[in-house]
């Protein structure tokens, strides 16, 4: 099990404003269209078995379900995973939501996903590539992989920490250490390893004054990647 309890406490802090737009995932909110719109180009959702890894209040389980999915979604923040939970009933939609680590859920449900999510949360654990073999684990073959996570270098530092921690405050001080942050090339070799083959990656960008989102080719701070499990 990989785990940081410093950062679960920080997000059992941020639990009670999550679906606040304009509070501390306001960046996931507005990034959600554009996840989830990576994801349903590449894959079909309807009826497919969904584990959201790292789910946080629910904002991309949500949509998942609502987009036809079958959603289980785990956290660890036991403060997370009530928000999720409440808001799923009020939303009407059937989400499993439960505090579990995947290595434990991968022993328990072992290759029973079509396909799993974990998005923005790779930068926040110690060993990524121990969740990724989670994954390989918890994936029926050649069951999908969809990640996304912060780049490391100049301008993800400028933007990802000192543009929306300090400047727009657009994220609490401290959500986000400059080491956690992963390369592309570190997260494709952590998926080849743990056995997927790389079949995607695109930019995700954000500009918090018009809150609007888009893709493309520059992988410099936000970026998506698709693995297909292949052995
Ligand atoms: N994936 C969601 C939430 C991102 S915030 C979204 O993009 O909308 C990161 C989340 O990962 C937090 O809720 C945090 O509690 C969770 N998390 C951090 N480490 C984890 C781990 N090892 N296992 C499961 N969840 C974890």
């Amino acid at each position: 099990m990989s785990v940081d309890a410093a950062e679960i406490a920080k997000f059992d802090e941020q639990a009670a404003r999550w679906w606040d737009p304009l509070g501390p995932s306001r960046a996931l909110h507005d990034l959600n269209p554009e996840r989830l719109a990576f994801v349903s180009e590449r894959t079909a959702l309807a009826g497919k078995r969904v584990l959201d890894l790292g789910c946080g209040g629910g904002i991309l389980s949500e949509a998942l379900a609502k987009a036809g999915a079958q959603v289980i979604g785990i956290d660890l923040s036991s403060e997370q995973v009530s928000v999720a939970q409440l808001h799923a009933l009020e939303s009407g939609l059937d989400i499993t939501y439960r505090q579990v680590d995947s290595a434990t859920l991968a022993v328990e449900q072992p290759e029973s996903f079509d396909l799993i999510v974990c998005m923005e949360m790779l930068e926040h654990v110690p060993d990524p590539s121990a969740i990724l073999r989670d994954c390989a684990r918890l994936l029926k073959p050649e069951g999908d992989l969809f990640l996304s996570t912060i780049n490391r270098g100049l301008r993800s530092f400028a933007l990802a920490i000192v543009g929306a921690e300090e400047v727009l405050r657009l994220l609490p001080r401290g959500t986000h250490r400059y080491a956690q942050f992963i390369k592309p090339h570190e997260l494709a070799r952590g998926l080849r390893a743990a056995g997927f083959d790389v079949r995607a990656l695109a930019g995700l960008h954000y500009d918090p004054i018009r809150r609007r989102a888009w893709r493309n080719a520059d992988v410099a701070v936000n970026y998506l990647m698709h693995g297909k499990r292949s052995r």
